[in-house]
């Protein structure tokens, strides 16, 4: 489906970027990978989906806090490949605490990875689509772009800067071929859940189980965790022929949570 097109994946040493990149790969797309990890472990996994789908995979470390990385990622990535056809905004950073005690430092991270490095990434990648008359741009959300929890003001700020920024640029390049959409998981559990259950249960005052059942599931009606692999299918999905008419779209996936 997407053999000769390159896939950049931001964040996907792990979790649902992993998955991403993982269903590209599959459907015949190049990959660069992008994330923190044990080096082995990253050159093992860039070897393995390499040698499964018979497509090129690089890894590129850049840290998405820092606009000058993003760029020298970004020019590297489309110097190889000739574009970047399918761009995943993935990357992510969780903090949960009260906003009057909220790091100061932890705010503008959480914003610098969720939010700005979208920008970096998009506005470097479109002038290669542009030319191609063709690109997917695809931003990992939340269902904190839609509807907020407490404790996380700096993460649902930040969603729901990713939700407008994705409808502003998805109306800039509507007649260019591009379309701009954002995904919103509910709860998946990936390395970034785990580790917010035992904050969000000091934050409480409750324990772990307490916070799986009645914080985390209690928010989704089917009472199940969403999976890496139902978005990673939603992204590709996006990312094919068949939705070119999907554009500025924010896609909720998040077993009925923000119906309610
Ligand atoms: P994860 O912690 O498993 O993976 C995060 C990835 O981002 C890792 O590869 C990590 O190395 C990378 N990363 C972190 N900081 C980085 C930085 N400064 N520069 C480059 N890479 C960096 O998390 P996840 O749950 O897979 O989350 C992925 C995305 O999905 C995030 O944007 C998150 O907000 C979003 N999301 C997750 C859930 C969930 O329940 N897990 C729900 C909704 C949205």
């Amino acid at each position: 489906m997407f053999i000769g097109k390159t896939a950049l994946v931001t964040g996907s040493t792990s979790g649902i970027g992993l998955g991403i990149a993982r269903t590209l790969a599959a459907r015949g797309a190049n990959v660069v990978l992008n994330g923190f990890g044990d080096g082995r472990e990253i050159e093992r996994l860039r070897h393995e989906l390499s040698e499964m789908h018979d497509v090129q995979v690089r890894h590129d470390g850049a840290d998405m806090s820092q606009p000058e990385q993003i760029e020298r990622m970004m020019g590297t990535a489309i110097a190889e490949f000739g574009a970047v056809d399918l761009l995943v905004n993935n990357a992510g950073i969780q903090h949960v605490a009260p906003v009057d005690e909220f790091p100061v430092d932890k705010w503008y991270a959480i914003l610098a990875i969720n939010l700005s490095a979208s920008f970096h990434t998009v506005r470097l990648a479109v002038p290669a689509m542009k030319r191609k008359g063709w690109g997917r741009i695809v931003n990992v959300a939340s269902a904190h772009a839609l509807v907020a929890s407490k404790y996380k003001s700096a993460y649902v700020a930040a969603k729901h800067g990713v939700a407008g920024f994705t409808k502003a640029v998805a109306l800039e390049l509507a007649e260019a071929g591009i379309t701009v959409n954002a995904v919103c998981p509910g709860y998946v559990l990936t390395p970034l859940v785990e580790q917010q259950i035992p904050d969000t249960a000091r934050a409480r005052g409750i324990t772990e189980q307490e916070v799986i059942r009645d914080v985390l599931l209690a928010a989704q009606p089917t009472r199940q965790f969403v999976t890496v692999e139902q978005v990673a299918a939603l992204t590709a999905f996006l990312c094919s022929d068949d939705a070119a008419s999907i554009t500025g779209a924010v896609l909720p996936i998040e077993g009925g949570w923000t119906a309610q």
